[in-house]
């Protein structure tokens, strides 16, 4: 099984540390966050399995950050456990209302917060490894093979990134700032003509088995999958 990838948002150092060290003992690939606007970056970045979110932030508070991933539609099956230190059953419909799957009152044990992270890594659909299928195309996360027809699709690891978010994401235009910031990561500094490379390669992939036509142009707009 591959090491499953938690961000940790939290801005008190302390409690940071304690479970970083905590999660990193158990196996868990931990990255961490001091606020919301780090964090968002951090997720668009590096695509984590879990996130741990703390209910009072600095910049925006947890369950702002929680309710703008919920909105948006690469983050709306994110895991998120809200950490918090207000135990009012209000407050926990709250943060269970904004989107959260779950929620951890402060102090927890580190046997606490493992077993709730695998809790729910358990009953979220790991949605990264099932084969995503599109029309006459099939694309294994597990493999990274793309076939159509069952023939086998080479390549590039730009242009599997590409098409695994496009074919995630059918009937949806995305412009190409919002393929750099989601194929490429937000922190990355490329030119948006990149992106057209980059389509115009996967399509010459796809074009032996008459697949290219599922990129589309949207003229002014950017680019979109559909076997439509
Ligand atoms: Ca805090």
């Amino acid at each position: 099984m591959t090491t499953r990838r938690i961000l940790v948002v939290e801005d008190e150092a302390a409690i940071r540390q304690m479970i970083t060290f905590n999660l990193s003992r158990a196996g868990f690939d931990v990255t961490e966050a001091e606020d919301s606007s780090s964090a968002r970056n951090l997720i668009a970045d590096q695509r984590p399995d879990l996130v741990l979110v703390d209910w009072m932030l600095p910049d925006s508070s947890g369950l702002e950050l929680t309710r703008a991933l919920r909105r948006d539609s690469v983050n709306k099956d994110l895991p998120i456990i809200m950490l918090t230190a207000r135990a009012d059953e209000q407050d926990k419909i709250s943060g269970l209302d904004s989107g959260a799957d779950d929620y951890i009152t402060k102090p927890f044990s580190p046997r606490e917060l493992l077993a709730r992270i695998s809790a729910l890594l358990r009953r979220s659909v790991p949605v990264d490894d099932e084969p995503i299928v599109a029309g006459d195309l099939q694309l294994n996360p597990l493999s990274h093979r793309v076939t159509c027809q069952n023939n086998e699709i080479v390549l590039g690891p730009t242009e599997y990134r590409l098409l695994k978010f496009l074919m995630t994401n059918p009937e949806r235009v995305y412009s190409r700032g919002q393929l750099l910031d989601f194929v490429w990561g937000q922190n990355v500094y490329v030119e948006e003509r990149t992106v057209d490379v980059h389509v115009r390669r996967l399509r010459q992939a796809l074009e032996p088995y008459g697949a290219e036509t599922c990129v589309q142009t949207v003229r002014g707009a950017g680019y979109r999958f559909s076997v439509a």
